[in-house]
């Protein structure tokens, strides 16, 4: 109950606390190069009392690679083979039908979204992703921040809150704030959470609940980058591809990967014999994606910025480890969302302009679930509804919100 409040609570005020990006500049010059995953530090495999497999890196757990588990997860999928709790309220949530959240999210129907996800509730989506960057993040890789902010912002409806060096507890209300914190991962520093590599959480957590044991004492949430060394080629000035920080970053939007998704056997074929990772390595990376997903559609999105490459850890580049059952090629894109990554976050999320009072306003561009841009007269309607039929927000209150020179 204390939990269910401080999660009131703490939605309401972020939207107080909420951001909307100034800046709809396009992206400059994107890498154009397909860039995998970074190359990361390999963990030992431990298959737990549920049957589940897990990837130790330190005192850390991961699945798929470069999906972290938190503490409650872990728990969760040691004894229950079930990624995370979802309470049985939530899925009978007809989100169709949701009306505004304290959050301000508003759901609407899209049939056409087919990104698989975390199941969306009050706890694991945000209002406004507020983040701050360590002091650790190199300067190549603050460019990429800013430039897959900056892509992510233009393309969709989510803003990001940049609170760096700002408080991370609200003394007044009493409660954390949520937020990611850009950092640099690595195998020696003495924290607790230091495995290297690029890996984020899916969607939020409520770090807040268990403080103690998330290595961290708020409510933050690790999303670590691997920058300069070990990353293979990339194009100055990022020091890691603009497109794998997008992908860490939709991870804690709330995306899983998509060549995971439970039908996808509709449209490829995963070959284990053409791939290098055998046992739990291969598992962890390509076992489909069983329970307490969210996801739409019928087919797997090729596009997306989370899907695999055909040959990613093949033992040999002319053998693909994933096929099209139709036959064909597609590429791996790590440059910008697809349009389906774009539904998925169009359709949980509403583009907040960052004030200091509780009125919601919304970005002049307002995204549909299909992508299409809202009417004007959609949108004040829409900021109405979310602001007890008030469609004209005070003259006052806006925050300043920079996501350049990070
Ligand atoms: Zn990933």
């Amino acid at each position: 109950m204390i939990r269910k409040t401080l999660n009131l609570k703490t939605l309401s005020l972020l939207m107080i606390a909420l951001l909307l990006s100034c800046s709809k500049d396009k992206i400059a010059d994107q890498p154009k190069h397909i860039q995998e995953i970074a190359k990361r530090a390999k963990g030992e495999f431990i298959t737990l009392e549920s049957g589940a497999t897990v990837e130790k890196r330190g005192e850390n757990y991961f699945i798929e690679g470069d999906i972290l588990l938190t503490p409650s997860q872990f728990e969760l999928i040691k004894t229950n083979n079930s990624f995370e709790a979802v309470a049985k309220e939530d899925l009978d949530q007809p989100y169709q039908n949701a009306s505004p959240a304290s959050s301000g999210r508003l759901f609407r129907t899209n049939p056409n979204t087919k990104s698989v996800g975390v199941h969306p509730n009050e706890n694991r989506m945000w209002a406004m992703v507020r983040y701050t960057v360590n002091s650790n993040v190199s300067a190549g890789a603050r460019l990429a921040i800013s430039a897959a902010i900056q892509h992510i912002e233009s393309t969709t409806n989510i803003r990001f809150y940049n609170a760096t060096g700002q408080p991370t507890y609200d003394s007044q209300w009493g409660f954390y704030y949520p937020y990611i914190e850009f950092f640099h991962g690595t195998s020696t520093n003495p924290s607790a959470w230091n495995a290297e590599g690029n890996w984020s959480t899916v969607g939020r957590w409520d770090a807040v609940k268990n403080p103690a044991t998330q290595g961290r004492g708020d409510a933050g949430q690790w999303l670590s980058l691997q920058q300069d060394e070990s990353m293979g080629p990339f194009l100055p000035p990022f020091s890691v591809p603009m497109g794998v920080v997008a992908h860490e970053i939709m991870h804690a939007i709330g995306l899983y990967h998509e060549h995971t998704r439970p039908d996808r056997d509709n449209t490829i074929t995963v070959h284990p014999d053409r791939c290098r990772l055998t046992g739990d390595d291969y598992k962890a990376n390509f076992d489909k994606r069983t329970g307490n997903y969210f996801m739409f559609g019928s087919s797997v999105d090729l596009n997306s910025i989370m899907m695999y490459g055909m040959t990613d850890f093949a033992k040999d580049a002319n053998f693909p480890v994933i096929t099209l059952n139709a036959g064909g090629t597609y590429p791996v894109n790590r440059t910008a969302l697809s349009d389906l990554d774009r539904s998925y976050a169009n359709y949980f999320y509403l583009p907040y302009i960052a004030r200091s009072d509780v009125y919601r306003e919304l970005a002049p561009t307002v995204y549909k679930s299909d992508n299409t841009v809202m009417t004007a007269q959609e949108r004040s309607s829409l900021q109405a509804y979310l602001n007890n039929g008030n469609p004209n927000p005070p003259n006052c209150c806006r925050l300043t919100n920079n996501h350049t020179n990070l």
